[in-house]
């Protein structure tokens, strides 16, 4: 048995509803369970409805409600069914499944535009109707081609704890719901069509596990399922060199471990949520990486196997948004307990740190979080650190939110000497200023901090010196396309 989930453009249009049924149809034999997204741009939408019925429409030049921005959602929706499905029979029901999922989605948004509040729990619930239209139709469109399919929601199967926006699974109940819900339908031959991005709390109120979450999904239920491998069908050939909207000449890799991929996720390949490789190595399951419009190519393989052997550095992968936050002052890492204070604030206030970093001289503290928790943060630090600054045993805290931090990532970087002198020469000659500097223990994984301007330049001249096929020998040459595409 295997789990293959489709992206959002994946299931971007009638068209593409119709290629995703035949694609999961002609794997029929491997018992496939289908993981779909919400159709491209769906979700952006609810979230963006909900926050302008929640304001009453307050900015906007004219009065809206809930009931007129739906309805050209709903003629999209109408006219996306028209298109997917030939059977009158199946049309007419999957038109009323739709219909029902609108009429309720608009009952819930009214009732937002009434209350004029907008919770992340009730983000949540509207957020999911993306994932709950896109299943209905997947389904529809494997039945019209002549399978049997089952549209389930996941609200059925993935519980999670109730951290609204982006919730925690908990595998134990997940585990034994997907099991008794699933395979029967399996054995029986029905392929079950399941939402990506959302789960439930014990409770039954409705989660989701956070944007690009989807991918999530799929190896949260391959886990449950004990799949043989995990399919993620997205929109290119598999993990890439680089992201190829900003290297045109990034390859994609035939095959990497776990914890690469982890780290390129981390630090931005968007191809893959950061989670999805976690319940897979724990189970030990393959990853695959396919492109639904290039479906004979074989894409990435990602395993628990070490990959030390190909090449040094595999990819480059970078992350915008972000802001280096700067503690500084002569004293700083001298005083004891400074670092253990700041950091204590930074895991009160629930903020992710990308990356931490003070120079040579030991005088200042450099971290990175994401960009809109910085300033909350910083006035946070500055009362804490109230009594220090006025003693200027700190002489400031301050954010620059114009940053970007760039991973360069390979196992074959490990125990290999050199890397990072020859990465910090090469952007010097290309005039890039690297900001600060960070290496994983693991050695997987180089991590600078440049300008946000510089991220396309930056990534380009580092794709250029480490992944360029372009004035290497035929030997080296011939090694570097062994293992990428
Ligand atoms: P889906 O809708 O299928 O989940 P996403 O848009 O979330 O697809 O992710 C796929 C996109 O990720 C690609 O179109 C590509 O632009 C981007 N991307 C960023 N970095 C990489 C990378 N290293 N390899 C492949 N794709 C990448
Ligand atoms: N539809 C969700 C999103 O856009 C989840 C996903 O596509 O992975 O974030
Ligand atoms: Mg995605």
């Amino acid at each position: 048995m295997i789990v293959m989930k489709f992206g959002g453009t994946s299931v971007g249009s009638a068209e593409r509803y119709q290629s995703v049924a035949k694609l999961v149809g002609g794997y029929r034999e491997k018992q496939p369970v289908v993981v779909v997204s919400a159709m491209s741009g769906t979700t952006d939408w609810l979230l963006n409805t909900a926050r302008t019925v929640s304001e009453g429409g307050r900015n906007l030049p004219e009065p809206i409600n809930a009931e007129r921005l739906i309805a050209e959602f709903r003629s999209r929706y109408k006219k996306v069914v028209e298109e997917t499905i030939t059977s009158p029979e199946i049309r007419s029901r999957t038109f009323s499944a739709v219909a029902a999922q609108l009429h309720h989605l608009l009952r819930l948004l009214t009732g937002i535009e009434m209350l004029g509040e907008l919770s992340p729990r009730s983000l949540d619930a509207v957020a999911a109707f993306g994932e709950k239209l896109s299943s209905k139709i997947a389904a529809a469109a494997l039945q019209d081609a002549g399978f049997q399919a089952e549209a389930i929601s996941t609200e059925e199967l993935i519980v999670t704890d109730a951290a609204f926006n982006k919730a925690v699974p908990l595998m134990g109940p997940t585990r034994a719901k997907c099991r008794a819900r699933l395979l029967p339908l399996l054995e029986k031959g029905v392929i079950p069509v399941v939402t990506g991005f959302i789960g439930a709390t014990e409770e039954g109120i409705t989660t989701t596990l956070g944007r690009g979450g989807s991918d999530y999904s799929a190896s949260i239920i391959g886990a449950a399922l004990d799949s043989e491998e995990i399919w993620i069908w997205t929109d290119v050939d598999g993990v890439m060199s680089a992201d190829p909207r900003l290297v045109v000449q990034a390859r994609s890799l035939r095959r990497i471990s776990y914890a690469e991929a982890g780290e390129l996720s981390h630090f931005g390949a968007k191809v893959i949520h950061p989670l999805t490789v976690l319940p897979a190595v724990e189970k030990g399951i393959p990853l695959y990486i396919k492109n639904t419009f290039n479906p004979e190519f074989p894409g990435t393989r990602i395993d628990g196997s070490d990959q030390t052997a190909g090449g040094l550095v595999k990819a480059v992968a970078s992350t915008k948004n972000l802001a280096l936050v700067t503690v500084a002052g002569s004293s700083v890492l001298a005083v004891p307990g400074i670092a253990a204070r700041v950091f204590a604030i930074v895991s009160d206030q629930k903020v992710n740190v990308y990356m931490i970093s003070h120079a040579s001289s030991g005088h200042d503290l450099c971290f990175v979080v994401e960009n809109k928790a910085a300033q909350p943060l910083v006035q946070s630090l500055l009362k804490e650190f109230e009594r220090e600054l006025a003693r200027k045993e700190i002489e400031s805290i301050t954010a620059d939110s114009q940053v970007t931090i760039i991973a360069v990532v390979g196992a074959g970087m490990r125990g290999t000497p050199g890397v990072a002198g020859r990465l910090f020469s090469t952007l010097g000659r290309h005039g890039i200023n690297i900001i600060a500097i960070a290496q994983g223990s693991s050695e997987l994984n180089i991590s600078l901090i440049v300008a946000a301007d510089d991220e396309k330049a930056a990534v380009q001249t580092i794709h250029n010196e480490f992944l360029s096929l372009v004035g290497l020998s035929k030997s080296v040459r011939h090694h570097v396309e062994s293992w990428t595409r």
